[in-house]
């Protein structure tokens, strides 16, 4: 049977329950895979998910914002047993960096959470439905649980 042998984790620090970080850590245990993590800084806008408040930035990325998002990034990684060379902090499109960083790394499965959004936020696009649509490998998209 064919099997998963590197995942990738597509991390925005934005969800409460760990619902999509756990199950990623289950396959990769599952299926003895190499786990990586990546966080892409979207260049447009630094969500208040991420970052607790909501700055919009045209070019220059603050280091303090690359820093918090390194440490962010390192905390997670170290709770999965990620060492630091696979785990990729990004900047610019999340969708276009989760995507680019899976095919220059030999990823097999992308895991990716999922708010099950509908109308307008559907229609606008989200980062899962755009990794679900272009990635050239398997896409995994776990539904969080918005409170
Ligand atoms: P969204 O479609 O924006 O609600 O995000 C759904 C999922 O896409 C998240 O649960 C993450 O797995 C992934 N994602 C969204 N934004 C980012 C980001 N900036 N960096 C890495 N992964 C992201």
């Amino acid at each position: 049977m064919e099997t998963y042998k590197h995942i990738l984790l597509a991390a925005d620090f934005s969800e409460n329950g760990g619902a999509v970080t756990e199950r990623a850590k289950d396959l990769a245990d599952k299926y003895q895979a190499k786990l990586s993590v990546v966080h892409v800084m979207d260049n447009l806008l630094i969500t208040d998910a991420a970052y607790g408040s909501t700055i919009p930035f045209d070019l220059d990325l603050p280091a303090e914002l690359m820093a918090a998002a390194k440490k962010r990034l390192a905390h997670l990684a170290d709770k999965l047993a990620i060492p630091e060379a696979n785990q990729w902090l990004e900047m610019g499109s999340p969708k276009l960096e989760i995507i680019r960083i899976a095919e220059e790394n030999n990823v097999d499965l992308i895991i990716v959470g999922s708010h099950g959004r509908h109308g307008l936020a559907l229609l606008l696009g989200s980062t899962a439905n755009g990794v679900l649509h272009h990635a050239k490998c398997d896409v995994l998209a776990v539904r969080i649980k918005d409170a």
